[in-house]
């Protein structure tokens, strides 16, 4: 075992870590040609963890070419029945190993535990035993027109949901019959090696699944190797341009799933309690690093006072802490940098005018570290309203029509989710009909399924994650 892990309560005690990890090529760990090393840290309190190897232009030649031969060998040619149960295989091992794993995601990550335990492991077993089911359901031997699978996919995933992104990305390119070689987060990689060991414990065929760690740099060797068929890209809006245009000519499948700016539109006659739950967890769930977050909320005018206070109420109870006390609701930002993105995004929201609230939360000295806060006052010209801050930090805004209400959720250059709070059925309808974004939750928010289809309009990318229409991405339909 890389992670060794003695199941004892949920404690940093209960993961011991070596000093160093390795690139996973081909079924096995090698060490970086380089011989090149970054470090992660815990950002709960800047702990170093471990040096995992930054994979150079001559390392990703490798996965890729591991990928290639994996591919056109014992992979291609296996029954996609025989595919399905690898899979099956592997999201067993998730679910054994899921404490471990959970327990390694908070550390590298800083998200609570009672995330990674409850939500984050259970969906990641969840996408692999859906996807395992779906490996023979495609077409059948012999069939001309049963679909194929691409080849070899590059991916590069970002450090929010690190193991969960990771899912949404392997999960649907095995279960086609597609290989991959996957570049985790520069700030996250603990979890995406664990994952290699799981790959190995089910004896997955070597070159099927290849990790390589490292920062930008190894992502760009990778979404530019000219063996990758098909590159699907999570992270920022600036990243997933310069990718649409690298890729651009090369005749390589791409999807993109990008940022978010989400709209939680609560009417008058919503139930202002549970639509204080879904603004909480749209927005402060893991941190708000999440590009789906509810990070604007749209009230009507005539129930703003009353919400208003109610929420303020409900961040008074959140608890932010230790990431590894059970009871924490607000863990550590990722990063430094991420810290400092935030910080300059909410003294910009100040300078602009709006005002700002924080419940009296004193935040630990060590790691990284910010209060939930709420800014009310805010217009649609304010940057606060417009830029993405994946954080912990939400922006209200007041309508008085619904149409009013969808010209300002619709006022952005993202599309990726919103929230509607309503007990009336016609309006409901009425907005979701409007709304111009890949998700839309009606009196809930923050709810995922593997069955269902995840992506974005406009600036949040292009294309699907999940259910049926996540796996067109890695299919070819012959004619
Ligand atoms: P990022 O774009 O900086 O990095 C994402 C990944 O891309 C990392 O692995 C990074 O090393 C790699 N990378 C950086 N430069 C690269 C390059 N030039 N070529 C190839 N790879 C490169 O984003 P981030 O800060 O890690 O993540 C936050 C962003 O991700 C937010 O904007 C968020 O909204 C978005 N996100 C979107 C979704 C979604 O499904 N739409 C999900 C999660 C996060």
């Amino acid at each position: 075992r890389i992670f060794e892990y003695a199941p004892a309560p949920e404690s940093r005690a209960a993961v011991r870590l070596r000093p160093g990890y390795e690139l996973f090529v081909d079924g096995g760990f090698v060490p970086p040609e380089s011989g090149q090393r970054m470090a992660t840290h815990n950002p709960a309190d800047e702990e170093h963890l471990a040096d995992v190897a930054v994979a150079g232009e001559t390392d990703v030649d490798r996965a890729v070419a591991a990928a290639r031969r994996a591919f056109e060998g014992a992979w291609g040619a296996m029954p996609a029945a025989e595919r399905g149960k690898y899979l099956f295989r592997i999201a067993r091992i998730l679910q054994e190993r899921s404490r471990e794993l959970a327990v390694l995601e908070t550390l590298d990550n800083g998200k609570p535990i009672k995330e990674t335990r409850d939500v984050d492991l259970p969906l990641v077993a969840a996408h692999f035993f859906y996807h395992a089911g779906w490996a023979d359901k495609l077409g059948y031997a012999g069939m001309g027109s049963a679909p194929r699978p691409v080849g070899v996919a590059a991916q590069v995933i970002p450090w929010n949901f690190p193991l969960l992104m990771l899912a949404w990305k392997i999960a649907p390119a095995l279960a086609t019959g597609n290989t991959v070689v996957l570049k985790p987060a520069e700030t996250t990689p603990l979890t995406a090696l664990a994952f290699a060991e799981v790959c190995q414990e089910a004896e997955l065929p070597p070159g099927v699944v290849n990790i390589v760690t490292g920062a930008g740099g190894t992502g760009r060797a990778l979404v530019n190797h000219p063996g990758a068929d098909k590159v699907a890209f999570t992270g920022s809006t600036a990243v997933g341009r310069e990718i649409a245009g690298a890729v651009a000519g090369t005749g390589k499948r791409l999807t993109l799933e990008l940022g978010g700016k989400g709209a939680n539109i609560v009417y008058d006659d919503a139930a202002l309690d549970q639509a204080v739950e879904g603004i909480v967890s749209g927005i402060f769930f893991n941190q708000g690093h999440v590009c789906c977050a509810g990070s604007r909320l749209l009230v009507q005018e005539s129930v703003a006072d009353d919400l208003l206070s109610r929420l303020r109420a409900r961040i008074e109870r959140l608890r932010l802490g230790d990431p590894l006390d059970k009871n924490t609701d607000i863990g550590a930002i990722n990063s430094a940098e991420q810290l400092e993105r935030i910080r300059e995004l909410a003294r910009v929201g100040a300078e602009e005018g709006a005002e700002s609230w924080s419940p009296r939360c004193p935040l630990p000295e060590k790691g990284y570290w910010f209060a939930p806060t709420v800014f009310t006052g805010v217009t649609q010209a304010h940057r606060i309203a417009r830029e993405e801050i994946f954080g912990p930090v939400l922006s209200v805004l007041t309508f008085r029509t619904p149409e009013e209400a969808v010209a300002k959720a619709n006022n952005t250059p993202y599309g990726l989710s919103a929230g509607v709070w309503t007990e009336k059925g016609s309006r409901m309808l009425w907005t979701a009909e409007r709304l111009r974004a890949g998700v839309i939750w009606s009196n809930t928010f923050n709810k995922f399924d593997p069955a269902s289809p995840f992506g974005g309009y406009k600036e949040s990318g292009y294309g699907r994650e999940g259910g049926r229409h996540g796996l067109e991405a890695y299919l070819v339909h012959a004619a």
